[in-house]
């Protein structure tokens, strides 16, 4: 076992505090992983608030990591000590099922294991990675490719995949006319991504605040949803939406803005039912529908094709002691665009 520094919340609502974790013993698959940075998701707040459910405590958020290898198990072939890797949001799967068989590990219907708060298959609880070293299965761990800046690739383990399998699920390509809907962490990741798939893409944005940012980001248009006006103009206009709102918000009016057979996808996971008018979707065959992250070997093509295409996530790196500090920054969209966790002052 090995003793590493971390931050976890004690329970919900209570203030993250410094603690320590006992990682496994490096296993014959695993790969241990000096931590380097790691990226503040918005579902790190849900969860640790008991947003989506109970959670067992203490708890250490954290899946999007990137580090060194420091030691590999004798059976690892994929990794070197010394690569520059990341982990995302999952650490295990059945990978028997038909779903981890297509590649799709984050549908395994044997339950797949979260980076933390998971019950792993030797039945202890996950820890993730505000910490400064994690013990992860070596076909878990992802190659972070040189040309991306370590701290901005953190994000994508978590926000870059989250908006790519969706993009490419549905199809998102040149002549696709795209509406990301939240500039956040997600948002703005996405907003990059569509625009490097070819799509015209559109940002819905609560204000016009950011659209300076919006438009460096790749956004060919920036409207804001407090103003009326915008539905009426936007109105059956996009083929494909992409919500990132971790909040409630009025599925009817955001699926008015769909053309003939338009998706709208919810990667948004807000505590509270979304409800919506079926007529919104019968009177021009539109779709409503959700995605959960990417399976590893697409999580693998994401990071390589953010290399290819110069997108990254604008960071704001902070200390370990700012982290609660920047849950509430998150909370109030104020955070431009991700708050990353420089772990070297876990020490
Ligand atoms: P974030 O950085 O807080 O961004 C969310 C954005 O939504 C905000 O920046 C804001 O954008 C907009 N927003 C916030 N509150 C709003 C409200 N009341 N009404 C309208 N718009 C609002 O969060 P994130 O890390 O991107 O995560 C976004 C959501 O995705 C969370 O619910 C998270 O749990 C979920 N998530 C899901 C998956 C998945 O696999 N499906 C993976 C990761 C995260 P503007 O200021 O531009 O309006
Ligand atoms: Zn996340
Ligand atoms: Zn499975």
């Amino acid at each position: 076992m090995l003793t590493v520094n971390a931050y976890a919340a004690p329970a919900a609502n209570e203030p993250l505090i410094p603690t320590t974790l006992q990682r496994r013993d490096v296993g014959v698959n695993d790969v241990l992983i000096d931590i380097k940075y790691a990226g503040i998701c918005h579902s790190d707040i849900h969860t640790v608030q008991g947003d989506w459910g109970d959670q067992h405590y203490p708890l250490t958020p954290g899946h999007e990591i990137v580090g060194y290898v420091s030691e590999v198990g004798s059976e690892v072939t994929n990794h070197q000590v010394g690569d520059q890797v990341g982990v995302g949001c999952l650490v295990n799967s059945c990978r028997d099922c038909e779903n981890c068989r297509k590649g799709e590990e984050q549908f395994c219907t044997g339950g797949n294991v979260g980076t933390y708060g998971a019950v792993d298959r030797d039945g202890s609880i996950t820890q993730g990675g505000y910490s400064t070293a994690v013990v992860v299965d070596a076909d878990f761990v992802l190659r972070i490719p040189e040309a991306l800046d370590f701290a901005a690739a953190a994000p994508l383990l978590c926000a870059g995949i989250t908006t790519y399998s969706p993009l490419r699920h549905w199809n998102v390509g040149p002549g696709s006319r795209v509406a990301v809907v939240g500039m956040g962490g997600l948002g703005h990741v996405g907003v990059q991504i569509a625009h490097a798939l070819g799509a015209e893409v559109t940002v819905l944005s609560q204000t016009l605040s950011k659209q300076e940012d919006g438009k460096r980001f790749g956004a060919d248009h920036y409207y804001a949803t407090s103003d009326p006006e915008t539905f009426t103009q936007l109105a059956g206009s996009f083929d494909f939406i992409l919500n990132t709102v971790s909040a409630e918000i009025e599925l009817d009016a955001y699926l008015s803005l769909l053309a003939l057979d338009g998706t709208m996808t919810n990667v948004g996971a807000p505590p509270v039912p979304l409800s919506l008018n079926v007529f919104a979707l019968i009177g021009a065959r539109r779709s409503f529908a959700g995605s959960l992250i990417g399976g590893i070997r697409e999580t693998q093509e994401m990071l390589d094709f953010c290399a290819e295409h110069g997108v990254e996530a604008a960071t704001e790196l902070i200390g370990a002691e700012q982290i609660n500090e920047a849950y509430e920054r998150v909370q109030s969209s104020k955070v431009r665009y991700r708050a990353v966790i420089d772990t070297s002052t876990l020490d």
